[in-house]
């Protein structure tokens, strides 16, 4: 390995149910391309089906341990946040070298002890959370792929859960009508869900409060419900702003009037940088057919069902209500391709300069960078990190 290649290690994932791989081993190519050496740890990639054998033969080393990849790497490419790694018994981000890059997530305000922490040692954090909406950064938007993943496996899930089949079922006993799915916001994961929904056969009804997705609900096959009634909802970068209080009411009235007809309800509902908005009450489950099933994805944002609880599947009422968390963790295999895709897309226009430093003149480098040369470059999350202090 040459000693004046930048180079890449790629951990092993260890938070809780994480089952994928920040880089697989069809990525090595274009990273070496780039003039980057990459190393694994060893069995990063098992639990996605990638051998180190795989990583080894794509032209990757493998380092026996994580304090060994730490301490070669120039950038750490991960999924999740860092953390105490009990086996090591040190926090990840202590075994990083002094002013290496981290590229990967940071939940920089549920987790600002991380970047303290980073701070301290110079290191340069990208989170790809904040990766904006623009045109140019959909190859590498992860947040999408990995919402595209949720929104399947949703209907997967409500399929599991529920007692019915999807689809119109013609049997020597009888005709089955196909179930009543309604899907409450049509962003990525909800477009995604629609589509899932649609394959498995089911009648689909979708809610958004952006006039601007009825075209795509209903090419999905879809009934779009209530946007007749909506005025304009303002976008920021791509993001629907929050809607206001009446508005949120209107709305609740008009879920509430066709909830009772559905068998699935997936929910996916979210505002640019606000909790999850309530659209489904107590009220609304209660009255609700018995055995139907709810699937919230935006649980780990607060919920869209005022009963949910995040990373809980609990009944009430009869109805079953998973407050579904982290979904692309249990999709291992094409979770970790999606997400080296997009990651190696932003790798190469991060380091797309000559002389291999970054270019903050670039949207998806600014927008991105959280830390750099020991202080919060994001303006906003420092702002939330210092009120905290
Ligand atoms: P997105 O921004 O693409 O879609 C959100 C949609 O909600 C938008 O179309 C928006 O117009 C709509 N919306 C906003 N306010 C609404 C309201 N009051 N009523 C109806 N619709 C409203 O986001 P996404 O990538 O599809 O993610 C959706 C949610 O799923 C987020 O909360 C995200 O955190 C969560 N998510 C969860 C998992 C998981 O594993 N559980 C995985 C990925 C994403």
């Amino acid at each position: 390995m040459s000693s004046k290649n930048i180079i890449v290690g790629v951990p092993k994932e260890i938070y809780g149910g994480e089952m994928r791989v920040a880089l697989v081993p069809k990525m090595i190519s274009s990273l070496k391309r780039l003039g980057q050496d990459i190393v694994i740890e060893k069995g990063a990639g098992n639990r996605a089906f990638f051998s180190d054998e795989e990583y080894e033969q794509a032209g990757a080393g493998v380092a026996p341990n994580a304090a060994q990849l730490y301490a070669e790497a120039d950038i750490i490419v991960k999924i999740n946040p860092p953390q105490e790694n009990m086996d090591e018994e040190k926090h990840e981000v202590e075994m990083m070298k002094q002013g290496c890059t981290y590229i990967g997530f940071l939940n920089p305000t549920k987790k600002p002890d991380v970047i303290r922490r980073m701070i301290e040692k110079t290191i340069t954090g990208f989170d790809m959370e904040y990766m904006p909406r623009i045109a140019r950064a959909q190859s590498m938007d992860i947040l999408s792929s990995m919402s595209s993943i949720a929104g399947y496996r949703a209907v997967i899930i409500a399929a599991q859960y529920l007692g019915k089949f999807f689809p119109l079922m013609m049997t020597a006993a009888g005709t089955i009508p196909p179930v009543r799915v309604m899907i409450l916001g049509a962003g990525v994961a909800g477009l995604q869900a629609i589509a899932t929904a649609r394959r498995l056969g089911a009648s689909v009804e979708a809610f958004d409060v952006r006039p601007a997705v009825r075209e795509q609900i209903e090419s999905l096959g879809a009934k779009c419900i209530g946007l007749d009634a909506i005025e304009t909802v303002e976008t920021i970068g791509g993001y629907t702003k929050r809607v206001s209080d009446e508005f949120l009411e209107s709305e609740r009235e008009i879920i509430d009037s066709r909830i009772v007809h559905h068998d699935v309800v997936i929910t996916t509902a979210k505002a640019f940088g606000e909790n999850a908005p309530v659209l489904i009450t107590d009220g609304m489950v209660r009255r609700m057919k018995k055995g139907a099933v709810i699937v919230d994805i935006a649980a780990d944002q607060g919920g869209n069902c005022e009963l949910t609880v995040a990373g809980k599947n609990i009944e009430k009422y009869g109805i079953t209500i998973c407050g579904v968390i982290n979904l692309p963790a249990t999709f291992p295999v094409d979770g970790s391709i999606l997400y080296s895709k997009n990651m190696t897309n932003f790798i190469t226009n991060l380091y797309k300069t000559k002389d291999g430093t970054f270019d903050f003149e670039d949207e998806i480098t600014r927008s991105t960078c959280i830390t750099y040369q020991g202080k919060i470059v994001n303006k906003a999350i420092k702002k939330t990190i210092q009120k905290e202090e």
